[in-house]
């Protein structure tokens, strides 16, 4: 196989397209200079429009974990009380993050494949009439199982109670429909290189006026994730410290493309695949780990697999040029997903699942060849017709 063309169908880090790759290609300028501004600006812009905020958003360089850093230090205080909901690992590793950093971490848990319901806690939130808990930790979409929470719902309860509301969306803004001001949401957290279709290095944190208040009077020490800092530099448009000037291009360059297909398109097209990959999946004769199709990730679809998944992806991979996810944690012998967000067309599931059922064949399962490519199509061409 050429090493060079393969499909990357992994849920991040995704594709990019060349307007990313070649936006970062541009001469390096001085960070303090009008140039940079600009370029601040724009890119100011865009994320409020992606984020649904009127909140300013604070880009630093760094990986996505590291605005579960962020979200915590800025607005709490050593010992307070959080809850977290956990539907997979990317939950199990904020709850860990949370802990380390001495806060006392009351646990709500969803098996793999489980949405969070928004009832149990909403009874959860009921029972703390004291008030203990500051904050609810939440995946908007849980990358390690194929699950997307109700975030809108969720965030209703947590207003009730009066908690703030953190949500972790690395792996569904831009991709899955989420509105931080409406929903009012109080940090929203992201990643680039998912749906916001740039390579990996920075992490994009929102917070609503009320946990920027909270970051007034919090005690939490920080440095690096200061909200202040960013704030101060963000109202001069510039960052604190050296930003990561190649990506504030690439992340200029791809909201351009988010604003030429326009959020509500992207989040249609996510939707298309998402239908079209399940579709694929239960035609294989396979099964989904999402156990609610309405909960179901239109970013990510995790599938139980027959066979070994590190063979799958090998074989997919080796012979096939497609590259698959594998399972997290207690999840990694007993799944693989398929990647479907960012710089990524329905033409590209149809390659993804004819990778899969392909080389399910080879590893000599019993499957007839095409049938996912032709339900994923029927699904493809009905949405096309509308
Ligand atoms: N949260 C979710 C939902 C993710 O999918 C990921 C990464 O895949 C992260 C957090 C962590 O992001 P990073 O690996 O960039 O630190």
């Amino acid at each position: 196989m050429l090493r060079e063309k393969s499909l990357l169908m992994i849920p991040g880090p995704t594709p990019i397209p060349p307007q990313v790759a070649a936006a970062m290609t541009q001469p390096m300028i001085n960070h303090r200079g009008e140039v940079f501004s600009e370029l601040f600006d724009e890119v100011a812009v865009g994320l409020k429009q992606v984020f649904r905020t009127e909140q300013p958003v604070y880009v630093f360089p760094g990986a996505g974990s590291g605005g579960w850093e962020a979200a915590l230090v800025n607005t709490l205080n050593p010992g307070d009380t959080v809850l977290s909901v956990s539907v997979g690992d990317f939950g199990e590793r904020w709850f860990k993050v949370a802990t380390k950093l001495g806060l006392a971490v009351e646990r709500l848990r969803f098996e793999p494949g489980q949405a969070a319901d928004p009832a149990r806690i909403a009874e959860r939130l009921a029972d703390d009439r004291e008030k203990r808990i500051k904050a609810v930790l939440i995946q908007h979409n849980e990358t390690s199982t194929g699950v997307t929470n109700d975030v809108e719902a969720i965030a209703r309860v947590v207003r009730e109670h009066g908690a703030l509301i953190m949500v972790d969306a690395v792996s569904g803004l831009g991709a899955l429909p989420l509105e931080m001001d409406r929903w009012d949401l109080d940090v929203v957290l992201t990643g680039a290189q998912k749906a916001l279709m740039c390579p990996p290095g920075l992490s994009i944190v929102a917070f609503s006026e009320r946990a920027r208040a909270a970051s007034e009077q919090n005690t939490m020490p920080r440095f690096y994730w200061d909200l202040k800092a960013v704030h101060s530099s963000y109202l001069k448009r510039q960052t604190p410290y050296t930003p990561a000037i190649s990506l504030f291009y690439a992340l200029q360059a791809a909201l351009r493309l988010i604003q030429a297909e326009t959020l509500e398109g992207a989040w249609a097209r996510h939707r298309v695949m998402g239908a079209m990959c399940r579709a694929g999946v239960r035609a294989m004769g396979l099964q989904l780990l999402a156990q609610d199709e309405a909960r179901a990730s239109n970013a990510v679809t995790a599938v139980v697999s027959p066979v070994d998944p590190k063979q799958l992806r090998k074989v997919a991979r080796e012979r096939l040029g497609v590259q698959l996810a594998g399972g997290q944690a207690e999840l990694a012998d007993k799944i693989f997903r398929i990647g479907h967000l960012g710089y990524v067309v329905p033409g590209d599931v149809l390659q993804a699942l004819a990778a899969t059922e392909m080389a399910l064949g080879l590893l000599g399962q019993d499957v007839q060849i095409g049938r996912a490519v032709a339900a994923a199509q029927e699904v493809w061409i009905q949405a096309l017709r509308g």
